[in-house]
């Protein structure tokens, strides 16, 4: 039996008329009718420029309701969706063009010419603007739209999505159909989803949170987006009163926390706001419930496998843990020789189940590598699971600082910073030390309109919360954290900038 995706969003028991997308500012509403008959003609477009099922084809373009019916029409026409972040340099682009060698290439029109020499022999391209304008929709509108989807099997790929190579050498994770009509219709199930939910949509759509969670389980239910072209405080907050619905990542949630308009009245709508992709503060947490009445629901997950975990939706949302493992996928705690550890004590976070990626793209030393020899996936999160099965991230294993010969956990530290006056946000990594191996250093983003604290004071304010050895020893305040697009803090950057600190020999506390 075919399982393509497109489909799977596109139920016939859904009515046509009902509202997909209302792009926020200009007002434009997409019918599902209309979403579906233009990704059906993109579809016969891609078709015609020689696409055939598991070709590549690749975008780098701004949220509208075309390019949300591009990505429909690959899955339509059997083609591997290829996102790419619009923040991407040509320099950048080449390499994922080289690498994936799409058959058709959607680009901005003023990023075209830059782009050409990096497209691979054969490429077509067309052009798709922010208003949804350009060559694409020009020959959409020339076209029939194909009318039956591609067959597709549930191992079948529907995307390659490039991890954000802030590690090294960036991977195509591979996702299949299989993958996304699970973390569609497992999600819409466990947070109660349905067509009467309105969703205020404000994530970059390159990415698997904004689009395969957020888009995915919102056509899935037939429940309407509103369609910000990316997120600012004002449409939000406008948009809020009419919403249900929100997902965001943490800085999201601090943004619309700096304005006094968010209320509980503002939010007297609302059913949901969730929070992933990065750890979601206990400062952010509290004072969003204090301000609106809700608690942010905050979920686990990682390219390769979209959701593994989630608080629930009825029941106790627990600040600082990530819920219990989504139905179906089997998360277990696995410490450094592959055995699995007892409740409480921190390993690595494996799993395997329907929601877990095919492997990286033409890299199979690494696909190897990333599963253990018993098929379950390595996320390189370190985490304990409770008695009760909450699962509790304490870092990346990476991130894992080894200083004097003690385990200091990143994220301990930085939760006990985040409690402290002045701070925004913060960041504890590792450098070299000449005594310790490594040294456990703090870097504090101040908080906007406040005097920024003194790191003298923020190191007194850690000392009774934390063993002295995971004390950091150096601190720096500063205006901002250096974060991707998904507001992630990028620690490599920190860590390559803060390399030398200690190497003088002195302790710079
Ligand atoms: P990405 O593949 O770019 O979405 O990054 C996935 C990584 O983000 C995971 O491996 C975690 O390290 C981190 N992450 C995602 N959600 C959370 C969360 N709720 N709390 C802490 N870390 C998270």
């Amino acid at each position: 039996m075919s399982a393509n995706l497109h489909d799977v969003l596109f139920p016939a028991s859904l009515p046509g008329t009902a509202t997909a997308l209302t792009l926020a500012g200009t007002g434009g509403v997409w019918s599902r009718a209309r979403l579906a008959d233009t990704a059906g003609r993109i579809a016969a477009v891609l078709r015609a420029a020689g696409v055939v099922p598991g070709d590549r084809v690749a975008a780098q373009v701004e949220k509208s309701g075309e390019a949300v019916a591009l990505y429909l029409a690959c899955l339509k026409a059997g083609a591997v969706y290829l996102p790419l972040n619009t923040a991407y340099t040509p320099h950048e682009m080449a390499a994922f063009l080289g690498d994936a060698e799409p058959t058709v290439f959607v680009g901005q029109p003023q990023a075209m010419a830059a782009l050409a020499p990096h497209l691979p022999e054969g490429c077509t391209r067309f052009t798709l603007d922010a208003a949804g304008g350009g060559s694409l929709s020009d020959a959409a509108d020339a076209h029939f739209p194909l009318v039956e989807s591609m067959p597709r099997g549930r191992d079948d790929l529907a995307a390659i999505l490039y991890t954000s190579g802030t590690t090294g050498r960036a991977k195509g994770a591979m996702i299949t159909h299989g993958n996304l009509i699970h973390a569609a219709e497992a999600l819409n199930a466990l947070w109660g989803i349905t067509g009467d939910d309105v969703l205020l949509h404000a994530l970059p759509v390159f990415h698997a949170h904004g689009l395969f969670i957020a888009i995915n389980c919102a056509l899935r239910a037939g429940a309407p987006i509103w369609f910000l072209p990316k997120f600012a405080v004002d449409p939000v907050i406008d948009l809020l009163p009419r919403s249900t619905l929100f997902m965001g990542v943490p800085t999201l949630y601090t943004r619309l926390l700096g304005d006094p308009r968010l209320t509980r009245d503002l939010c007297g709508r609302m059913r949901l706001f969730t929070s992933g992709s990065a750890p979601l503060s206990g400062t952010t947490f509290d004072a969003f419930r204090d301000r609106t009445g809700h608690a942010i629901l905050e979920r686990y997950g990682t390219t390769e496998t979209a959701i593994i975990s989630s608080n629930p939706l009825i029941g106790d949302r627990i600040q600082g843990t990530v819920g219990y493992a989504m139905p179906d996928v089997e998360v277990r705690i696995f410490g450094e020789a592959g055995e699995e550890m007892p409740r409480g004590d921190v390993g690595e976070v494996v799993l395997r189940g329907p929601n877990v990626f095919a492997g990286y793209w033409r890299m199979p030393e690494e696909s190897t590598a990333a599963f253990t020899p018993d098929g379950f996936f390595r996320t390189g999160d370190l985490a304990r699971m409770g008695e009760d099965g909450r699962i509790t991230i304490v870092g990346r294993a990476k991130d894992l600082i080894i200083s004097g010969g003690y385990n200091v956990y990143p994220r301990e530290v930085e939760a006990a910073l985040a409690r402290l006056d002045g701070v925004e946000d913060c960041a504890v990594i590792g450098v070299p030390h000449p005594d310790f191996g490594e040294g456990v250093i703090a870097i504090v983003e101040r908080k906007p309109g406040l005097p920024a604290p003194e790191p003298a004071a923020l190191l007194s304010g850690l000392s009774g919360a934390l063993a002295r050895y995971k004390l950091p020893k150096h601190l720096i305040v500063q205006d901002a954290l250096p974060r991707n697009a998904m507001g992630k803090v990028q620690k490599t950057e920190l860590r390559r900038i803060h390399a030398g600190i200690f190497q003088d020999g002195s302790d710079a506390a």
